[in-house]
């Protein structure tokens, strides 16, 4: 049986050199197909392995195109490196997207950059001899939330070491590389050419173009759950009507009515450093939103404000005592490809980050 194994990962590799993975979303599996022919010198078992309706190829591919699936506005070819043992992305991007705005040879650019897929990471190939230092992008989303009173004294210190300025400093963390290339986040100036300015549930922000249409989604799907119009947002005279207390609302609605006519800011796009470390913030890409209610009553929000509040401690606020937007909303973004930070350890209930490629 090993034998079998060996001799289909050979076939696997033999098909690389000669057939290229064409993908946009729709990477056809067909053109994978391991020579067929080959199999005809095997016993009937072995030929049924390779006439199979399943098209044989490699688990990376496999994970490479469910990857790039989650980003169906790129266009994109896998091709195996022997040099680096490694696959090859080709990523082609538009320079500009949803921008009705712009003229048809602005929408017509395109931009292509390499990545070598390094088990997830998506790295130029400069970085691959440090591979190990930085984590993978797509990785297990946990929406749900652990009591405190469980960590164990050892996780305590782990956690307190994560937050710590000095660990933070050091950590490479997320590679960056995917995000600068498909959100144009090289600098400042360049950056700010894809940034829109637009109202979320009736509060101002500034959000990168390519997530638009996503947080949008978001606010239509969370105002038809409150039963009301994004045009009763338009103005803080007419949020300021919005009936919180109709016997004819569910309990549900009035909780999400109250949470939008309750919510100061809902900042996304803002260019900045991650405290402590030499990273950005998602923040800096315009595809992360904070929503930051007028009053937290006591409540914890974030694990930072926390840390100044109660020192080192601060992991250990009860869920009830930290502030969170409706259960309901939450479902509603990660719906849409957002996670939500209140399920971090590290918490930052305000916080909201399109991820697409973390929610399964
Ligand atoms: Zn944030």
């Amino acid at each position: 049986m090993l034998q079998k194994y060996v001799f289909l990962f050979f076939t696997f590799f033999c098909a690389t050199f000669i057939s290229n993975c064409t993908g946009k979303n729709s990477a056809d599996p067909n053109n994978y197909s391991a020579s067929s022919g080959a199999a005809a010198d095997y016993n009937n078992e072995d030929y049924m392995l390779f006439t199979s309706s399943e098209p044989l190829e490699p688990e990376e591919l496999t994970a490479i195109k469910k990857f790039m699936n989650f980003y169906p506005d790129l266009d994109f070819t896998a091709e195996y490196d022997t040099e680096f043992s490694d696959w090859k992305l080709c990523i082609t991007k538009k320079v500009f997207l949803n921008r009705p705005e712009k003229s048809d040879a602005e929408k017509a650019l395109t931009r292509k950059a390499d990545f070598y897929w390094a088990g997830g990471r998506l790295l130029p190939k400069s970085e691959l001899a440090k591979k190990d230092d930085y984590w993978v992008l797509q990785y297990k989303y946990e929406n749900t939330l652990r009591d405190p009173k469980t960590y164990t004294p050892e996780e305590i210190e782990r956690i307190k070491d994560f937050g710590s300025s000095k660990n933070r400093r050091n950590d490479n963390g997320t590679p960056m590389f995917f995000f600068d290339f498909i959100y144009s986040a090289k600098s400042r100036p360049i950056i700010e050419e894809h940034i829109i300015k637009t109202k979320f549930l009736g509060k101002t922000t500034k959000v990168h173009e390519r997530i638009f249409p996503a947080l949008k989604r978001v606010e239509a799907e969370i105002c038809l759950l409150a039963a009301i119009s994004v045009e009763d947002l338009s103005t803080a005279e007419r949020i300021g009507k919005i009936d919180v207390t109709s016997e004819k609302l569910t309990d549900e609605q009035k909780e999400i009515r109250k949470f939008i006519k309750t919510l100061r800011s809902s900042d996304a796009y803002y260019w900045r450093e991650i405290a402590g470390t030499n990273r950005k913030s998602f923040h800096s890409y315009g595809i992360a939103i904070d929503l930051l209610p007028q009053r937290l009553n006591g409540r914890s929000i974030y694990w930072g404000w926390e840390k100044e509040r109660s020192g080192d401690k601060w992991m250990m606020v009860p869920q009830e005592a930290r502030w969170a937007p409706p259960q309901a909303v939450i479902k509603i973004f990660e719906e849409h490809g957002f996670i939500w930070g209140g399920y971090w350890i590290i918490f930052d209930n305000m916080h909201f980050e399109y991820q697409p490629q973390l929610i399964q």
